[in-house]
């Protein structure tokens, strides 16, 4: 008879469980983004070749600062695959692996597999890994999105991210599901027939994945909350089945903008209504929405990114259409203001608004 080891799993302290995050619970979210101890540990190390500014880059090396040196990383064909990848100058110093943009999913979900049957026969001995795979748009929200699904719909013990710089980066900026209405890609471009540039709406991946799997933990941040990116990191890992993280990562190549203001806009996209945080929570199957401070018009977001440069005053008013409607699925009450700034007659021309911030007045992709 064979005797079955136990799989022991790790469990992930939140960094506000030590008290280091004074600001917790505070009204103005310092608790997403305060964070006066970083861990030392950098699983991502110097030695990547991404763009300056890459917002996916901070992601990836916030991620694995909150999951710690026993983590495998999968990463399918994307951005960060090719810019991490080079050979002798990779960034990692845990294992890491390439998988086909289709498969990240599917690969995950051997991983995990395996991990559990080399533990349980007693050919692996050791805790049972952090699994994580971080997959682009448009590997999670288009080509590999079947994968991803099958692995949250079987509940593999794995963390499945998607980091959105909202197009196709690594092959020219070609348009993605993610891409937001406006946006000027390779694809999209504006003009004299289709002045906005990108037409539809962008898929709401995580609310997909929320209401398709809803046994899995699910939840959206941004590179600019940085702590709450590193605590829902630690709640998925530390669920046990799958977990699906979607996260907002500023593309400094593809959107044109100055490259110090990536934390700047993962923190406006949401004041503007345009990125909502939230959280999924499978026991319940409520969702917690994080309700910024600030509420933005949707211009103070627009005028800092050349993608956005070409609108008119009607499509920024159809993109504040669209935020007020995000606003109130989240239960706010949307101010006089911006249900103002619905009717193009209150709007201006991007290029043509004045503030006080960089703004950017290149001519995107
Ligand atoms: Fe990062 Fe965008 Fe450059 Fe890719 S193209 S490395 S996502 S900034
Ligand atoms: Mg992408």
């Amino acid at each position: 008879m064979t005797l079955t080891q136990e799989v022991v799993r790790q469990y992930l302290p939140l960094f506000d469980e030590q008290g280091r995050a004074a600001a917790v619970g505070d009204d103005v979210g310092r608790d997403r983004h305060y964070l006066p101890d970083l861990p030392v540990e950098d699983p991502y190390q110097a030695g990547h070749r991404t763009c300056a500014g890459c917002g996916p880059a901070i992601e990836y090396r916030s991620v694995l600062k909150a999951a710690g040196q026993n983590t495998v990383v999968a990463g399918p064909t994307g951005c960060m695959y090719v810019a991490n990848a080079t050979y002798m100058s990779t960034p990692y110093t845990v294992p890491w692996a390439h998988t086909q943009i289709a498969s990240g999913g599917s690969f995950t979900s051997g991983v995990a597999a395996a991990y559990e049957a080399m533990i349980r026969k007693g050919k692996y001995r050791g805790q049972y890994p952090n699994i994580i795979v971080m997959a682009g748009d448009g590997s999670a929200a288009d080509i590999g999105i079947g994968s991803i699904s099958g692995a949250l719909y079987r509940g593999h013990d794995a963390l499945f991210i998607c980091y959105d710089n909202e197009c196709y980066a690594n092959t020219g900026i070609q348009t993605s599901p993610t891409t937001p209405y406006g946006g000027n890609t390779t694809f999209t471009p504006p003009g004299k027939v289709i002045p906005e540039g990108k037409k539809l709406p962008p898929k709401n991946l995580a609310k997909m994945m929320a209401e398709g799997h809803p046994n899995c933990y699910v939840a959206t941040t941004t590179v600019g909350y940085l702590m709450d990116l590193m605590n829902k990191t630690r709640k998925g890992l530390n669920f046990r089945g799958a977990a699906f993280m979607h996260v907002y990562t500023p593309c400094q190549k593809g959107w044109v903008y100055q490259t110090p203001m990536t934390v700047e806009l993962g923190r406006r996209v949401v004041e503007a209504g345009l990125f909502p945080v939230w959280e999924y929570d499978p026991l319940t199957r409520s969702y917690d929405y994080f309700i910024p401070p600030t509420l933005r018009p949707v211009t103070d977001y627009l005028v800092m990114q050349g993608r956005f440069g070409h609108m008119h005053p009607e499509h920024a008013a159809t993109m504040q259409r669209a935020a007020n409607r995000n606003w109130e699925d989240m239960g706010v009450e949307v101010p006089t203001r911006l249900r103002e700034l619905e009717d193009p007659a209150h709007n201006e021309y991007v290029k043509e608004t004045t503030y006080s911030m960089p703004v950017q007045r290149g001519v995107g992709a």
